[in-house]
């Protein structure tokens, strides 16, 4: 089977024929039913950096597209508006915990270039899940145990990376740090002289370059901000071309960011570098940059998929978020505090200083 030619498909164990799906960590298609492991085959072709500008010449029909196969279902959650394609059927939405998803008519999808493969296996991300829980103060015992109770869904996010070799035209000032000596009258009436630092700012203009490789742009907004951010970092240089096998027993989220809206994105994530490349640039004790005018040449994208294990769940009717790191086991997310535990520390603390405050009254006592 080509990669090419179905997005979430079924593979058929080899030595018995039922559903085999990719094992974290084993590099392998596994057989829930014989036991079977079959290595998947390492891609010969590279990984293929598309070019942005011809790709938005040709308007989005770069890069292969292909249909789901009918074994792939895609839903899409009517609350937070995730598209997940899935070989199982979903009744709750992975990312909110809404029951209200939909199943949507088979439409194209354009495949990702490569992905990085689930390594964390999903009891390995539960303990690391329980671990982090239980260790965050003031968390419920309730949600406590439930969180040992309750699965995670594997879940692949979508990411743009984008490389571009920038040249930037700046106009700026230099600031170069000079001494003056002034006098002064002191506290007793008498003359004094001290030395005060000035700055002297002249014009400046002139260009820099910075390449960049991999600018990562989450194209998934099904989550909050802070938590794609604390996934960071993620082990590009392992990279796998794809193969539609990595992708058999866990969910795809489909993009919900334009290439065009994340190379905007990317832009932001590039002009610190920029700045500071302008900076070096000026020199002198300190500076300012009045203008920039960046020429953003040899733009190439990949489309590629992030693994994570992910957990939504209500609490007191609000939704909470907690994610695995499926390459590197990092936990971060969301959590709710038990409001009896918050009571019940305020009143230990009130007892301390109580029993503080009346040793030192009794200390003072007359005896
Ligand atoms: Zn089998
Ligand atoms: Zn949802």
């Amino acid at each position: 089977m080509s990669a090419s030619s179905a997005a979430i498909n079924q593979f058929p164990c080899v030595n018995c024929g039922a559903n085999t799906v990719f094992g974290p960590g084993t590099g392998s298609m596994l057989c829930a039913h014989c036991g079977h492991a079959e290595p998947v085959e390492a891609s010969p072709a590279p990984i293929v950096e598309n070019d942005y500008k011809a790709t938005l010449a040709q308007a989005g029909t770069a890069g292969p597209v292909a249909p789901t196969s009918n074994a792939g279902k895609e839903i899409q959650c009517k609350n937070c508006g995730a598209r997940t394609m899935s070989s199982k059927q979903a009744e709750r939405c992975a990312f909110c915990d809404s029951a209200m998803v939909v199943e949507l008519p088979p439409e194209p999808m354009q495949l990702p270039q490569a992905v990085l493969p689930f390594e964390i296996k999903r009891d390995k991300a539960q303990e690391l899940f329980v671990t982090w829980l239980s260790t965050r103060w003031f968390a419920p015992f309730k949600l406590v145990a439930r969180a040992k109770r309750e699965g995670l869904d594997g879940v692949y996010l979508p990411y743009w990376t984008y490389d571009s070799a920038t040249v930037t035209d700046y106009r700026g000032e230099r600031g170069d740090y000079y001494y003056v000596t002034v006098s002064y009258t002191d506290s007793n009436g008498k003359q004094q002289t001290k030395q005060e630092r000035r700055t002297r700012w002249s014009n400046t203009s002139g260009t820099v370059n910075v390449d960049f490789d991999d600018v990562l742009i989450c194209g998934s907004k099904s989550l909050p901000a802070k938590l794609v951010v604390d996934l960071e970092p993620w082990d590009l240089e392992r990279l796998a071309a794809f193969n539609p096998k990595y992708l058999a027993g866990f969910m795809a989220e489909r993009q919900a960011i334009e290439l065009a809206e994340g190379f905007g994105l990317a832009q932001v994530r590039m002009e610190p570098r920029i700045n500071e490349a302008i900076r070096r640039d000026i020199g002198g004790d300190e500076q300012r940059i009045s203008s920039t005018d960046v020429d953003y040449r040899d733009i190439t994208w990949k489309h590629i998929l992030m693994p994570l294990w992910l957990s939504a769940f209500h609490y007191n009717a609000k939704v909470f978020r907690v994610t695995v790191n499926a390459r590197t086991g990092e936990v971060s997310g969301e959590r709710p505090y038990s409001a009896f535990k918050i009571i019940m520390f305020i009143l230990m603390i009130c007892a301390i200083i109580g029993g503080i405050v009346y040793l030192i009254m009794r200390a003072k006592q007359p005896q």
